[in-house]
């Protein structure tokens, strides 16, 4: 494992850098732990820009870890709505619980309870460990990394989990090393932890050229004087997620549309859904299908297709509008709903374009 060590001069001039460079985050400096961990959950593939409505509408309706607990989960949907991957909200849920039975409704501090909690994983509980609480814990992201990687010039795979555990261990080697000005300057963990995440969103930034000219470690930045920030991080590729080729049915009664509640496992556990299979069908399938589903179909028509990608799995989705004559009994989990009762359930992004064809959204 390599060893790579961070130097006192260059690591102040970064953190003065952030004091002086660092966003208004709403997150930011409001000394609770909750906003902590609620943003970063929230930053997990989104970004701060995306990330700052959502933050502040789910802190508005549920400003506490006792409310955040006792939310009715179609709620608790709702206000996530938008950001996608729902288990992370709904763990949310379970660990609000979890800190009202065992922690007087408050994160705790140390490392290894954080780690025990549901949804928090060891990147989170640095994290809340070192923003909220000042502990010397190391919260090493993709932004963490990739800023790293380039500075010291690391060739290697940031997939794999060494890589990341050695900037960890450089981090906390990093905090022994300055223990005693650790002690007296309790702000500093909490900069420091936040500066690195800032680099990589302002300057180190992904996917493109890396502004370099603002950056504060300049001086010393290997890819920086080897011109090497193109090919650093290096990240190997994922194998190819699978294709599902969905056919989706917006079925129409009057001014109400079918939808179907998902099954309680699996993707997209629990949300709402137009009514769809897992195939491609032609627009005779279409007719049978709607019509084993208990309708009598009297127009159909087809919609633009579209395409959803999860991690590791694609929707390429098919849909047609069908007017159905009336309803006389329904399959459990079916339920037709007006335009102004579908506003207010919890329906995934991966069907945003049929909710814009109706103008569901705002
Ligand atoms: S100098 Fe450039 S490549 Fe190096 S850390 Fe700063 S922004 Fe990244």
């Amino acid at each position: 494992m390599k060893n790579y060590e961070l130097s006192l001069t260059e690591m102040n001039r970064l953190v003065k850098w952030y004091n002086k460079n660092k966003r208004d985050l709403p997150w930011r400096n409001t000394g609770d732990a909750y906003d902590v961990w609620l943003s970063e959950i929230m930053l997990q593939q989104t970004r701060v820009e995306a990330v700052i409505p959502y933050f502040l509408r789910f802190k508005d309706a549920l400003p506490t870890i006792p409310s955040l607990a006792t939310v009715e989960e179609d709620t608790l949907l709702r206000l996530w709505e938008g950001l996608g991957y729902y288990n992370r909200v709904r763990n949310l849920q379970k660990c609000a619980q979890v800190l009202i039975q065992r922690y007087n409704s408050q994160l705790p501090q140390d490392y290894e309870s954080l780690l025990s909690l549901p949804g928090i994983g060891p990147y989170t509980a640095g994290a809340i460990g070192a923003i909220a609480y000042g502990k010397p814990y190391a919260a090493v992201d993709g932004n963490v990394l990739r800023v790293l990687a380039r500075y010291f010039g690391s060739k290697e795979d940031i997939r794999k989990p060494q890589v990341r555990k050695q900037f960890e261990i450089c981090i906390q080697d990093y905090y022994q090393k300055i223990q005693k000005g650790i002690e007296k300057d309790k702000n500093y963990i909490p900069s420091f932890t936040q500066v690195l995440m800032e680099l990589g969103a302002l300057c180190c930034i992904p996917n493109g050229m890396p502004n370099c000219k603002d950056c504060p470690l300049k001086k010393t930045c290997i890819s920086y004087q080897k011109n090497l920030y193109d090919s650093i991080p290096y990240r190997s590729s994922l194998k190819d997620r699978k294709i599902i080729h969905r056919t989706l049915f917006l079925i129409r009664c009057g001014n109400k549309l079918l939808i179907h509640k998902r099954p309680n496992k699996g993707l997209l556990a629990n949300l709402y859904e137009f009514v769809g299979v897992d195939s491609s069908f032609t627009k005779k399938e279409s007719l049978l299908y709607i019509q084993d589903l208990g309708f009598e179909p009297l127009h159909i028509s087809l919609l633009p297709n579209s395409k959803h990608i999860f991690s590791h799995v694609e929707w390429h989705m098919k849909a047609y509008e069908v007017e159905v004559s009336e309803i006389y009994s329904l399959k459990k989990d079916y339920r037709f709903v007006t335009k102004k009762e579908l506003q207010s359930l919890a329906i995934p992004s991966a069907f945003k374009t049929y909710l814009d064809y109706y103008n569901l959204r705002d």
